[in-house]
This record gives C-alpha cells, structure tokens and sequence, in this order.
C-alpha cells in the first residue's frame, strides 16, 4: 500500500531492504543492533558516523552541537524553555496545534509571548513574519516550521536581532537544504523523514549551551547529552541506526538534500495542480504557505470524505483520514513516498470525483 500517514510514516523501501539484511547481525558483529553495548567499538562507529552523515546533508556549521534525546518532540516543548529562557520570556508564532502546545508548556516556566496567531482563520496561513512585533527582550523566538496537522509552512523564517530562532522541523527535516545558521536551535522528532518513532534530533547552537539552572532534572539538560556525545545514558541505540541508513539513502540514492527538494515539489505540485484545476476538492491553505509535505483537502461534504478515505484504503492508499482538528483529508507525502504513490492518489481523486461530483 502507499502510506500516507502523518507519523510515524514510510520509510524508504531500500532502507527497510538493507535493515533486514543486517537485521539478525551487524557486520560481522555476531550481533544485532538491537543487542549491543552501546559502549562498544561497533556501534561507538554507528553513532559517529550517523552524527557526521547528519551533519554533512545538513550542512551543519562547525559551532553547532548535536544531540539524540529520547521523549520525541514534545519533551523538546519542555526542555527549550527550561534551557533558552534565560530573561524569563520567550516569543511563540502559534501556527497551529504543536506550536500552541509549545506555547503552554513554556508558559510553565516563564511568561510564553504570543506575538502572532493564525487561529482567526483555522491556522490556514502563516502570519506576516515582518509584520510582527517582536519582545526586545525574548530569550528566543519559537515557531513550528511546518504544521503536520493544519498544511502550511513558513515561506519565509522570521529573524530578529539578537533573539535566537527556535523552530521545531519535525514535518519538514531533511526534506530540502536548511540554513541551518539561521536558527539558534532547530528540533525534530524522527518519526516522518527520518527514522522509526523514539527520539527527537536537536542542533544548537554552541553559545546557546550551558544556560539551564541547576535545577534543571539532568536529562533535560541539553548540555548533559550533548556533552556526553549523546552517550550519557543508553542512547536510542536502534533509532540512531535507522537514521544513519535513512541519511546514506538521502546522499547516495537521491544525491542530497538539493535533489530530494526536487523531488518533493515535484510530488506537491502533481497533487496541487490537481486539487487547484477542480471544484469538488478544496484545498483551504493560502497558496503562499502550501505545505509540500502535508497536503489538507475536503470534499463536498463529511459523508463524501468519509466515503473517499474507505474507498482509497480498499484501493490501497492507506491513512489519507484527516486530523480531527481539520476533518476531511490529510495527505502526508513525505521524502519516502514515491512519486508514484501521488500519482496514484491523483488518479484515485479524479475517479472519485466523476463517481460522486
Ligand atoms: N511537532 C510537530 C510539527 C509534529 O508533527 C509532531 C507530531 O506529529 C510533534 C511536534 C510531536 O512529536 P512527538 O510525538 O515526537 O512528541
């Protein structure tokens, strides 16, 4: 089937390929992955090379540290204020249900600044970045750069003097280049572009590190992990493996992150054009801020949604149900999905919309 989930998700069918291969025995390790020290030599050269594999696709600049935490992306929600918030204040853009949940959960800390919202309009747009009035004295600007449930992405990032940018990319790493000098501190959960549920990524900035108090539990600490080559405690020992095959295909099958772009709006745009040619399905996003990995439609009506999502699971497009929060469809194409998987939605569409428009 094509899984269109919206996380976990696909992976790669050559990476799923080559985890079975080495499934039962790593190398001529005797063992599997999922079975050894995360102290020995073996996986000692796993985790080293997923770190500079990452650091290669993304460019990551040399005074940027990185770090695999367990607790997904929401700990992350936790653990940015209790590092960042060095003034007591922080600005949050709330661009839909993530970046709200961001928001409250700073606000446990210290005063979480709404600055921008585009809840007026169900999150179908991102605010005008430039025409936000900042805090001068916000340890950090949060957004959330793509929103999983609602469709939208940032098209442009807001960047203000002296305030670190902190975006979670959960939906969106790894899915084009990134400068990753733009933003103090970038996250991500791995469960849609990067490896099976269990951890999320964080890249930070050097200066930004070692500003959490003493009270901060050590684990929430990103100095602690960060510090410790992500070895202070056992780390995700099968999750950072995935991620170093995900990373491998990422440069040696599509040829980086400048071609996996190509290949994502390639993919968007055949499921765009679509949706933008006809009159049964709507896509409700202002085109500006589309989302090339979260497509959102509806059709005329709930019955008929329903009726779409039972019909595509028999013809093997598989989780297109959208968000409760949004209702309708949710396509989430995400870099694993082959072109041929939208192709096929496309065509699914177009059937479903002569059946019953
Ligand atoms: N942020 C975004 C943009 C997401 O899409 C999700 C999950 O779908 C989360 C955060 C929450 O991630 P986790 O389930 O890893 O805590």
């Amino acid at each position: 089937v094509y899984n269109f989930s919206a996380g976990p998700s696909m992976l790669p069918e050559s990476v799923l390929k080559k985890a079975q291969s080495e499934l039962l025995e790593y190398g001529s390790s005797g063992q599997s992955v999922m079975e050894m020290s995360h102290r020995s030599s073996v996986y000692d050269a796993i985790i080293r090379d997923v770190e500079s594999s990452l650091r290669r696709v993304l460019a990551i600049p040399e005074n940027y540290k990185v770090g695999f935490f367990q607790g997904g992306a929401s700990t992350q929600f936790a653990m940015v204020p209790l590092n960042l918030m060095t003034t007591g204040k922080a600005d949050y853009i709330v661009t839909g249900n993530f970046s709200k949940k961001a928001a409250e959960e700073a606000a446990k800390f210290g005063e979480a600044r709404i600055v921008a919202s585009s809840k007026d309009r169900n999150f179908t747009y991102i605010p005008d970045v430039k025409a936000i009035d900042y805090s001068k004295d916000a340890s950090y600007l949060h957004i959330c750069e793509n929103n999983t449930i609602f469709g939208t992405r940032y098209a442009e990032l807001p960047q203000v003097e002296g305030v670190p940018l902190v975006a979670d990319m959960s939906s969106c790493i790894l899915s084009r280049p990134t400068d990753v000098s733009k933003y103090g501190l970038l996250y991500f959960g791995v469960q849609k572009n990067v490896a099976p549920a269990g951890m999320a990524v964080a890249v930070v900035r050097e200066d930004l590190l070692g500003r959490a108090a003493e009270s901060v539990p050590t684990m929430l600490n990103y100095k602690t992990i960060i510090d410790a080559d992500s070895m202070y405690n056992t780390p995700p020992c099968w999750c950072i493996y995935m991620m170093g095959l995900v990373l491998h295909y990422i440069e040696d099958e599509v040829g980086g992150l400048a071609q996996m772009e190509k290949r994502n709006n390639e993919k968007a745009a055949l499921l765009y054009d679509y949706l933008d040619s006809q009159e049964f399905f709507t896509n409700p996003v202002e085109k500006k801020y589309r989302s090339v990995m979260n497509v959102t439609f509806t059709s005329p009506s709930p019955e008929l949604d329903k009726k779409f999502c039972a019909q595509a699971e028999q013809a093997g497009l598989v989780n297109l149900k959208g968000h409760r929060l949004v209702g309708g469809m949710r396509a989430s194409i995400y870099n694993a999905m082959p072109r041929a998987g939208v192709e096929k939605l496309v065509e699914f569409m177009r059937e479903f919309e002569r059946e019953n428009g």
